[in-house]
């Protein structure tokens, strides 16, 4: 098995369901009482939002690939950043360590790509849905994203930041979000992305009007077959 690594805390509501999800998957796989071997360098939050707020993505980008680096002397395989929005800098991450970084908007879009799906509507923070890194490259993997109108993309934005990262999960926002959900439906859009970590946590994504694809759920699978692909090919050596 390698060994994941996990910049967390970001918020570490979700980063909480990041270890959950991938140990569970490891249980599954291997069977009796195995569980994931892993890393994780959990940040505080509130800096970061500091940096998103002022537009900081340098300083992000230091605080992060300081991070990466720290789980590669740990001795993880890979890294993952367990938040959509922080792959606004994921390149200049990637680029502080030799191990693979596990990019949260490519294993989304091959995960919408290989159900047959092309045009997902994207529910995320304003920096995830309005900066470009995450509709620009799915574009460029053959997905024709869209997103909410400005009024909805800042009720989900602030949904995100003010509740779901500060462990407050309300019936009134879930109602709010699967609105928004229908008037993309009704404009074309075929599933619907999860793409904030801490959205799995209000809405289930199998229960919407429109197939869901949630990142976390996505991102942590795919740290779970790095890390045994290993083993398979160890086995068959
Ligand atoms: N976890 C959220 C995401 O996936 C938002 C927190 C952040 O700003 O990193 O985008």
């Amino acid at each position: 098995m390698r060994m994941i690594g996990l910049i967390g805390g970001m918020s570490f509501e979700s980063s909480a369901v990041y270890y959950r999800l991938i140990n569970e998957a490891v249980r599954k796989q291997c069977g009796g009482l195995s569980s994931a071997d892993l890393v994780m360098r959990s940040v505080n939050f509130a800096e970061i939002v500091a940096l998103q707020k002022a537009g900081r993505w340098d300083l992000a980008e230091k605080a992060l690939g300081d991070a990466a680096a720290a789980l590669e002397r740990a001795g993880a395989d890979c890294v993952l950043i367990c938040t959509n929005t922080m792959h606004l800098i994921a390149d200049a991450v990637a680029k502080r360590v030799r191990v693979p970084l596990i990019h949260i908007v490519d294993e989304t879009a091959a995960a919408i790509k290989q159900a047959g799906y092309a045009r997902p509507l994207l529910l995320a923070t304003k920096y995830t849905m309005e900066h470009g890194f995450y509709t620009d490259r799915m574009r460029g993997l053959g997905l024709d994203p869209m997103v909410p109108d400005a009024a909805d993309r800042q009720m989900v934005h602030d949904v995100i930041f003010n509740e779901l990262c500060a462990g407050e999960i309300k019936d009134t926002s879930r109602d709010a979000f699967l609105t928004v959900i229908d008037k993309a439906k009704a404009e074309g859009a075929d599933c619907v992305i999860l793409g904030c970590t801490e959205i799995c946590l209000l809405l289930d994504p199998n229960a919407l009007v429109l197939p869901g694809f949630d990142s976390t759920t996505i991102h942590c699978q795919a740290a779970v077959e790095f890390s045994l692909s290993q083993t398979a090919l160890k086995k068959s050596a």
